[in-house]
């Protein structure tokens, strides 16, 4: 049995890799139409024939080219990891930018990749936007109590203070985090994920605060995230992470010196293993 899926395993990486060679002949292939001198009816039953691409392996692999074009840091890491994974980047990147974002394309996997440049992107153009309205319909008495309790402060500050509203924090005596605990933490963002703008379900807690330095479970430094964002939390790449999640920043490169960084490293070499940190 191990023997066989070796051989799958070995031809199979060998099939990609030669296939990631043939996206980057395609760009020149195309441009010079050696696909009808050689008499096919166009690039794509040409990329078929011959090397088995379908339609949309060819539109990524000449798109995804003729972005980077003048991108050699970025060509390189199709050569290592196909097309596919520097497609959420292609129409982000500039000339200055490259080598920063061929970075994070060779350490990150796709998923990852596509959350930090929404991110990025978020966060470098955010809309003009900087109040929104919400309109609410509530019980008369409701309404009554809630003014009550907002008292002279404005509405702003007494929302905040509302959300952030107080479970207190426990000592941690397993890694597991207590039931009263996860409830109020995903009852802040009802089941969904915490960082701002992402509206993804939230699938797992994150202690901000790194377990491995701070053994203790408090509600205001757990945070329920969707898998990508707690990915990109123990890349170390989000900043201000002991605010709340709105205060929340991506960072271009992890802080070295901080010691989630190192407790961050161990983790992700650990990811398959079920989350403690
Ligand atoms: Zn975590
Ligand atoms: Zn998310």
């Amino acid at each position: 049995m191990e023997k066989l899926h070796e051989e799958f395993v070995r031809y199979g990486s060998n099939a990609k890799h030669w296939l990631r060679q043939c996206a980057l002949l395609l760009p020149e292939i195309a441009r010079q139409e050696i696909w009808r001198a050689k008499g096919f009816g166009s690039i794509y039953e040409y990329a078929a024939k011959l090397a088995g691409m379908s339609k949309s392996q060819v539109d990524t692999a000449l798109w995804v080219m003729n972005k980077i074009d003048d991108k050699p840091e970025l060509k390189k890491v199709i050569e290592e990891k196909g097309v596919n994974i520097v497609r959420p980047i292609a129409n982000l990147a500039t000339k200055e930018t490259a080598s920063f974002w061929a970075e994070k394309a060779s350490e990150m996997s796709k998923h990852e990749l596509e959350t930090y440049a929404k991110d990025y992107r978020q966060q470098i153009c955010p809309g003009a936007k900087t109040t929104e309205t919400i309109e609410m319909s509530l019980d008369p008495a409701v309404a009554d109590q809630l003014k009550k309790m907002k008292g002279d402060r404005d509405w702003n500050t007494f929302m905040k203070e509302l959300m952030d509203g107080q479970t207190k924090p426990e000592p941690a005596q397993t890694k597991q985090v207590p039931t009263r605990i996860k409830n109020a933490v995903r009852a802040r963002t009802n089941g969904i994920c915490s960082y701002p703008g992402c509206h993804k379900p939230a699938e797992e807690l994150h202690h901000a605060n790194r377990q491995a330095i701070n053994p203790t479970h408090d509600p205001n430094h757990i945070h329920a995230l969707c898998k990508s964002h707690h990915h990109l939390a123990h890349h170390s790449l989000i900043a201000n992470e002991n605010k709340q999640p709105r205060e929340w920043r991506l960072l271009k490169h992890p802080d070295k010196f901080d010691p989630k960084y190192q407790v961050d490293q161990k983790f992700r070499r650990h990811v398959h293993a079920s989350h403690t940190p």
